[in-house]
């Protein structure tokens, strides 16, 4: 015996909520119409369009007609979904795709620093020490650049200590620093910056303005990072979700400067072997979401140098634009993260093995 025959009226009552769902179909569509007109007329007299009065009396209303048999706390939660689609139909223009995100730019975004391109399908290498500490030192990190024909190199001398007590940098001594080795070695200057009262200053010296993890939710700086000429290095929060690392990035980019490079330098996790948990899944899923371009701190995502060269071939292999490491003269005296800085002959040997696997050329720019 078939089911149909078991249950004759079964047909029929499907057939009934096929109608009722066509004519919720109709009044929700009715209804959206309405709440749309409501906007606009609000939008005209310049009122709030979220009227949380007017939805606590219709709420009330409601659960006061209740018939059953859905209980009281069912009917307000369905019908609370109606009032936020509605709300988000009058305020659509918030719902649109971010500036940040690839439904609006499907094509990748190419970074120009200076003349240099990156995110043009060359993978780019962004390397120098944690902390400006000389000019010697840095002198010697540029010319190791050079020599390996890497053309950012990196440098604090804002630094944002953990501890008050550790050392916080050289300030715009230390940008002044970077800035004459880039001048005489044909290098690009990448520096962090943690005040956006000193943004403007930084321009004079740096061709990328970066942004650290513990400033990524910083709006103040995000939106001065925004107004800036210079391109912007993000880097992702360490316990910030994807989510809110392209919000982070869309405050500088709706600000006016399009050029940011998204850098992913690990998250927290309870890991104790590696100073971060490298998020290699972020990479495809960064490129995927948003057009720009991808970077991995092989540095701080690990914290160790014994996997610095499977970690940058994994995540160049999962797509990202580049990679960016710490290289110091003499690690062990370092005036911070002195246990995971490579020394020159290491850096050498790590671009020896990466040009060997195929990742970088050797005529390379931002190698490539
Ligand atoms: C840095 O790159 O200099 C740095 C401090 O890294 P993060 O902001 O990712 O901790
Ligand atoms: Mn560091």
């Amino acid at each position: 015996m078939s089911q149909e025959q078991k249950h004759p009226d079964l047909e029929q009552l499907r057939n009934q909520i096929d109608d009722i769902n066509q004519q919720l179909l109709q009044l929700l569509s009715q209804r959206a119409e309405l709440a749309r007109a409501i906007g606009e007329v609000k939008k005209a007299q310049g009122i709030n369009r979220f009227d949380p009065v007017r939805e606590r009396d219709m709420l009330d209303r409601l659960v006061q007609d209740n018939p059953g048999p859905f209980d009281d706390g069912t009917i307000r939660h369905l019908f609370k979904q109606i009032f936020k689609a509605s709300l988000d139909l009058q305020q659509k223009n918030h719902k649109k795709a971010l500036l940040v995100s690839r439904k609006r730019r499907p094509e990748d975004t190419v970074v120009h620093v200076g003349e240099i391109p990156v995110g043009n399908g060359a993978k780019s290498i962004v390397a120098g020490p944690c902390s400006v500490e000389s000019e010697e030192q840095v002198r010697q990190v540029a010319q190791a650049l050079k020599e390996q024909g890497v053309s950012l190199l990196r440098g604090g001398a804002f630094k944002p200590r953990t501890s008050p007590y550790d050392f916080q940098g050289l300030g715009i001594e230390g940008l002044r620093i970077l800035r004459k080795a880039g001048d005489e070695f044909g290098l690009k200057v990448v520096s962090e910056i943690v005040n956006p009262a000193d943004i403007e200053l930084a321009e004079q010296y740096v061709d990328v303005i970066q942004i650290g993890a513990r400033n990524m939710q910083n709006f103040e700086l995000l939106k001065a990072a925004g107004a800036a000429s210079k391109p912007v290095f993000l880097k992702r929060g360490m316990s910030a979700t994807v989510e809110e690392f392209l919000f982070a990035a869309e405050y500088i980019v709706s600000r006016g400067n399009s050029q940011v490079m998204l850098c992913e330098r690990g998250i927290r996790t309870y890991e104790k072997w590696t100073r971060n948990t490298l998020d290699i899944s972020a990479v495809p899923i960064l490129k995927q979401e948003s057009h720009l371009p991808v970077f991995v701190d092989i540095t701080h995502s690990t914290g160790r140098r014994d996997i610095q060269l499977p970690v940058a071939r994994a995540a160049l292999a999962a797509g990202a634009d580049g990679i960016m490491l710490e290289v110091h003269p003499d690690p062990s005296v370092a005036l911070s993260d002195a246990n995971q800085q490579i020394d020159i002959p290491q850096f050498n040997k790590f671009m020896e093995e990466m040009r060997r696997a195929g990742f970088v050329t050797s005529s390379t720019a931002t190698v490539g």
